[in-house]
């Protein structure tokens, strides 16, 4: 017997900061599965910021969102019925078939989840694709050293507020970068040296303030002016890890770069963007050592959280508000 779902479908490109009206909920019914072929029932899904750039249509490192079709993320969720028998009703499994409720994929597609004594979401956040790209980013580009000053911007989010725990965790001194003094306030309270709201006063002026030596590691979420400033108080030899530039993905046309690029030469910094999946090599190492930190509670982390797949397209503008404080999920019903 076919399964009710629903799930949200992008209506319309969005030009410049998405709308609700982009996205349509949209009711399918789902076949039973077929031979090697399992039923899930989606319990959490993903909300994350680098969705935007799969809005426009142009080429990527994975392909534009389609008019009309299903959008993409991570989920975990339950197994309702199997055809595989590596899996077995109740079971939980993470995929990329987030922004519904039901699906039916082959078993091959899904990962189970491993006993952990974790909640399920937490494989969508601290260790999942947010805590695998602050982990292998941080260490792999970083190059860490005791002492090392670390400048993270979007340091409350998912992604920015493990890299400065990581960065504690490896002995650095670290300056915070976020855009309420709540959230400055959390990210204190789990050992970040120095903070600065970006929304108060002067970003470079603060900034210098808090990181009065510069700063060895910039953590980028953000682009945009903090990473101009970034360059202005950077150390000779310093390593930039170009993750993000939330502050431009909403632009329709292509803005300024920072004015002051040639610091890159004199100051001999090394700058590396990345996409998560360039480090797979490390997925051991960084189950082993999260793991580790999150079971003796060296890192700790938020999540904001909507109910109902119908408020999935406000968590998704949500992010563009600075709506949360570290990971941003949606409870399925
Ligand atoms: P997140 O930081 O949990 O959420 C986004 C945050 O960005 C918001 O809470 C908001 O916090 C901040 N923000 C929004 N607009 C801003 C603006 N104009 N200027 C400054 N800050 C702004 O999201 P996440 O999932 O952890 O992702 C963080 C970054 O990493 C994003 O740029 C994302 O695209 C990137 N990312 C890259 C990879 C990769 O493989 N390279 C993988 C995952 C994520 P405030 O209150 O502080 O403004």
């Amino acid at each position: 017997m076919a399964t009710t779902s629903r799930e949200i479908h992008l209506k319309s490109r969005p030009v410049g900061t998405p709308e609700a009206a982009n996205f349509e909920v949209v009711s399918v019914q789902v076949p039973d599965p077929g031979a090697g072929e399992v039923l899930v029932r989606n319990a959490w899904m993903s909300v994350d910021p680098y969705m935007r750039g799969r809005m426009y249509d142009r080429p990527s490192y994975v392909p534009p969102f389609q008019l009309g079709a299903p959008l993409q993320g991570g989920a975990v969720g339950q197994v309702v019925k199997s055809n595989d028998p590596k899996f077995q009703p109740g079971d939980w499994v993470e995929s990329m078939n987030g922004w519904r409720e039901a699906y039916v994929s082959s078993g091959a597609a899904l990962n189970k989840l491993p006993a952990a004594g974790v909640t399920p979401q937490a494989f969508l956040g601290i260790l999942g694709m947010p805590g695998m790209t602050a982990y292998t980013s941080f260490h792999r580009i970083g190059e860490p050293k005791p002492g090392d000053v670390v400048f993270v911007s979007g340091a409350a989010g998912a992604v920015g507020s493990t890299v400065c725990q990581i960065a504690k965790l490896r002995g650095c001194t670290v300056v915070a970068s976020a855009g309420t003094d709540e959230k400055l306030g959390w990210l204190k309270s789990v050992g970040v040296d120095a903070g600065v709201n970006y929304k108060k006063g002067e970003l470079l002026e603060n900034v210098r303030a808090a990181a009065p030596k510069g700063i060895d590691i910039y953590f980028d979420n953000v682009g945009g002016e903090h990473l101009e400033v970034a360059l202005e108080v950077a150390r000779p030899f310093a390593r930039f890890i170009e993750c993000g530039m939330i502050s431009i993905y909403n632009n329709s046309a292509p803005t300024p770069g920072p004015r002051n690029m040639a610091y890159i030469v004199g100051k001999r910094i090394k700058m590396q963007g990345f996409i998560v999946s360039d480090f797979m090599d490390m997925r051991e190492q960084f189950y082993a050592d999260m793991g580790a930190w999150v079971r003796g509670g060296q890192i700790k982390w938020e999540e904001t959280v909507e109910n109902g797949i119908e408020n999935a397209p406000q968590a998704f503008l949500n992010l563009f508000a600075g709506a949360n404080t570290g990971k941003m999920l949606v409870k399925l019903d």
